[in-house]
């Protein structure tokens, strides 16, 4: 061989221009890595998703007639130490004799670290960095539409990329529809009537026994329910599947209960969201493709309305580009900020669910079965609390970075410590997406099976998130009272009686005294 080209377990793109051509000459390596296994605690079957999403890409390489190495755990340790991906390359490197090493622009901020360190120690060898071709906007292209440490608006980029890819437009600059944005339209609750009309998901049943027994002998530590029949998609063909089934049984319904939360359905942890997270995050599919099939169903099918494509687009085209710009335009600066200066232990049940709170007991529990919520759980329910309750933006992070399958810190950490944690300061949100306890009965029907009161503010009984919100409001006010956007809430403050905040206030400390025992 003279070239080694190197896949990371998050690089499954098929339809990357270096498979395009069979060449005698190249030899692909895709390695299962200790530090990578165990640089956060996983979810268990985020490990499985990922070892049997780069074991098929393997396999469906070397049946394409390319030359791979495939190695597992069992074969990135020298004697008894974890090898780095450093050492691994360059000793497949030295093993065939290859000095030609080509990779792919990796997605987090670490490895390109690890790339620049291995390029600028090793010699006698060439290196080449190519782009992994998966995202719409080049990577190269990241510093036109963003600045460090400044905010800028998603919406804003949104439009930007709408008109730059001319997607949903109707001509040159105006959007189809007539609006850009139909998310006041993405607000339902879900009635007790529609509970029944909820979609079961699709779920894959793949052999992961051999993946949790290699987990075992290395001893890698992992968090959530392990399941010798892997549920999510780990083929290209699994994410078109699921990708289809999206189109069919759940875009007609997705901006619409886009935001909404239950308890009362076996399929209440999946609901109307599409699940392509993992298969996107690993590219065995792009973005431009999903963009591609769910605009097509959307025209050919009268029973998904705008307000459900865009809804759909806007998270893909918009909040999944954004991310990654202010990931890679703020790295290294974002993993230390700490704005509102948090400095709480996460509490022992996120590692349970085991709380009297039955939003957090749902929202946990479910990401504990599934490796899996869905936005509102992961920012209005755990990140509310997190940010309610001042934990430090690196423990809420390391959760986050764990247990859900598709966590890769280019869109697991602006996500976090941005726009749930406010740690940036807003950067990405414009006001910190902090609620009380009616939010969450709004928009689901977890109060009412719950220990603690929703409509009480004080007293052992009423739901600690209101006096936790009047807490943080209170505590930030300086910060946040000159914020157009919840200025006008201090108004409602003001008007209680001095007993009345100071009842409120002590409710507060004292559950943040007694934060485990919530
Ligand atoms: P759907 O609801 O079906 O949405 C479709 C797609 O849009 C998703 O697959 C995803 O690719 C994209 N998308 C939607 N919202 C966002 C967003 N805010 N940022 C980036 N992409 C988005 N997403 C991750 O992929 N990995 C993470 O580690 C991650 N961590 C998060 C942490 C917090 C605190 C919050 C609030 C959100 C996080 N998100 C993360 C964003 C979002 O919650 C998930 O992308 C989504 O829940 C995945 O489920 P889905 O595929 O069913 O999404």
């Amino acid at each position: 061989y003279h070239t080694l080209r190197v896949l990371l377990g998050d690089q499954l793109n098929a339809a990357h221009s270096w498979f395009r051509q069979k060449d005698d000459g190249v030899l692909y390596l895709i390695a299962e890595l200790h530090p990578e296994a165990t640089y956060v605690t996983h979810h268990v079957q985020k490990l499985c998703a990922f070892f049997l999403a780069m074991e098929g890409f393997a396999n469906a390489l070397e049946k394409a007639g390319h030359a791979v190495s495939y190695l597992t755990l069992d074969e990135t340790k020298r004697d008894t130490q974890p090898q780095s991906h450093e050492e691994v390359i360059l000793s497949v490197a030295a093993q065939h004799q290859i000095t030609h090493i080509e990779l792919q622009q990796p997605d987090e901020y670490r490895v390109q670290q690890h790339y620049q360190e291995m390029m600028a120690r090793a010699s006698g060898l060439t290196f080449s960095l190519v782009d992994s071709e998966h995202f719409l906007l080049p990577f190269d292209d990241i510093p036109r539409y963003f600045k460090p440490k400044t905010s800028v608006r998603m919406e804003n980029f949104y439009r930007k990329m709408r008109q730059r890819f001319n997607i949903l437009m109707a001509g040159e600059k105006e959007p189809e529809g007539g609006k850009w944005n139909y998310d006041s339209a993405n607000r339902n609750k879900l009635k007790a009537q529609d509970l029944a009309a909820i979609p079961e998901p699709l779920c894959f049943q793949h052999d992961a026994a051999h993946v949790l027994a290699r987990l075992e002998r290395h001893g890698i530590q992992s968090i959530g329910k392990a399941d010798s029949q892997l549920l999510w998609p780990v083929t290209r063909q699994d994410a078109l599947r699921l990708l289809d089934y999206f189109c069919e049984h759940l875009l007609p319904n997705f901006g619409r209960f886009q935001d909404a939360m239950t308890s009362k359905t076996p399929h209440s942890w999946s609901l109307y969201h599409s699940r392509l997270s993992f298969a996107l995050n690993c590219k065995l599919i792009g973005p431009k493709q999903v963009i591609k099939a769910s605009i097509k169903a959307y025209q050919d099918n009268d029973d998904i309305d705008i307000a459900q494509i865009e809804g759909f687009v806007r998270q893909i085209l918009g909040w999944r580009e954004y991310v990654r710009g202010m990931y890679w335009v703020n790295m290294p600066d974002y993993q230390e900020q700490n704005a509102l200066n948090a400095q709480r232990d996460l509490p022992s049940y996120f590692w349970t669910g085991d709380t009297k709170m039955h939003c957090l007991s749902s929202a946990i529990g479910q990401s504990l079965d599934y490796a899996y919520a869905h936005h509102i759980q992961r920012l209005m329910v755990t990140g509310n609390f997190c940010m309610l309750t001042e934990v430090q933006p690196e423990q809420v992070d390391e959760w986050y970075l764990g247990i859900y399958v598709d966590a890769l810190e280019w869109v697991e950490m602006p996500n976090t410590r941005g726009m749930s944690q406010f740690a940036d300061d807003g950067w990405i949100a414009s006001k910190p997406y902090a609620a009380s306890g009616s939010y969450i009965q709004k928009m689901s029907d977890y109060c009412g099976s719950c220990h603690y009161k929703v409509k009480e503010k004080t007293g052992e009984l009423a739901c600690p998130l209101n006096s936790l919100y009047w807490n943080f409001m209170v505590k930030h006010r300086e910060r946040l009272g000159k914020n157009p956007r919840i200025g006008m809430i201090y108004g409602n403050w003001d008007k209680q009686s001095d007993a009345q905040k100071r009842a409120v206030l002590n409710r507060a400390s004292w559950c943040l005294e007694h934060l485990n025992e919530l």
